[in-house]
């Protein structure tokens, strides 16, 4: 059975990539089961650097494991693709998600229909462990989930930049989603299934 390490400390990550790898062949585990930390600067300029940042770190302390680690985030095309990698530290780390919404939604003000177009990103990253000479290997991927920003906060469901997030196709933000609606076309999602496969190619 191949050990899986993530670094993270969110649970609600750390469920969804245990109920997309299954556990027949993976054993899927957080940084803190196997009592390490680790929260390395994000200094990448890409969610797919800062992912393999975050990821790199853990491998150095775990290094017979595979590490997985990611990087997410909202891109608005009419706000140059802000927050971007910033999403987390917009306006500061520790203002609500009402305030950086509201601030948003403003920005936004006069923005037609068509160029309101958004996405959130999710880049995950994982290192496989060093066999033989061979050095360890990266594999990276990326997730998208494309709408647009509406025109008030509305939904009380997911987190962060959903409320703003409006899908479409289901006249709805993705805040007004179940848990599950969302995991199962979520930018997160799509990077984990991803990832699975290109493990599972490489017979990991
Ligand atoms: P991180 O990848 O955990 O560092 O998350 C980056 C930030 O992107 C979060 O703090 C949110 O602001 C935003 N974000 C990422 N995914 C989502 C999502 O599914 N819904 C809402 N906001 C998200």
């Amino acid at each position: 059975m191949t050990r899986i390490v993530v670094a993270t400390g969110n649970q609600g990550k750390l469920k969804e990539i245990k109920d997309i790898f299954g556990n027949d062949l993976y054993e899927v585990v957080s940084m803190k089961e196997c009592g390490i930390s680790s929260d390395p600067d994000e200094t990448g300029a890409t969610f797919e650097e800062n992912a393999l940042i975050k990821a790199r770190a853990v491998a150095e302390l775990v290094p017979d494991s595979v590490v997985l680690a990611d990087d997410s985030g909202l891109e608005v095309d009419a706000l140059n693709k802000e927050p971007g990698i910033y999403s987390a530290r917009y306006m500061g780390e520790d203002t609500s998600y009402d305030i950086k919404n509201a601030n948003i939604l403003e920005r936004m003000e006069g923005v037609l229909e068509e160029k309101r177009t958004a996405r959130f990103v999710c880049a995950m990253a994982a290192i496989l462990p060093a066999s033989g000479k061979a050095n360890p290997k990266e594999v990276v991927v990326r997730g998208v989930m494309e709408g647009r920003i509406g025109y008030e906060i509305k939904g009380e469901n997911g987190f962060g930049y959903d409320p703003i997030f409006f899908l479409p196709e289901y006249n709805m933000t993705s805040a007004e989603l179940s848990a599950q609606e969302k995991n199962a076309i979520s930018h997160r999602g799509a990077a984990i299934r991803l990832m699975r496969h290109e493990l599972s190619r490489r017979r990991i």
